[in-house]
């Protein structure tokens, strides 16, 4: 059975960060300014009850950051 030693994932993050510079900038979304969500149109089309369309606005979760608001760069230098 394999052991993962924790001091060695910590040196290991630690390298990473030092000698890679892989340290992640996290910035705001551009996509949805840091909301994680974004409205969408969605069209309904008429039936017997209504005889022109309908447009409903609803939030959907951001598909560029995934609704968390924020992106992760990392930087390769
Ligand atoms: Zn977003």
């Amino acid at each position: 059975m394999h052991k993962v030693d924790p001091m060695e994932i910590m040196l290991s993050d630690i390298f990473d960060k030092v000698f890679y510079n892989r340290e992640p900038e996290i910035s705001d979304c551009e996509y949805c300014e840091g909301d994680g969500k974004i409205q969408v149109e969605v069209y309904r089309s008429h039936n017997c009850n209504r005889d022109v369309g309908v447009i409903d606005v609803k939030m959907v979760k951001c598909p560029d950051c995934g609704g968390s608001g924020q992106m992760e760069y990392v930087i390769n230098e």
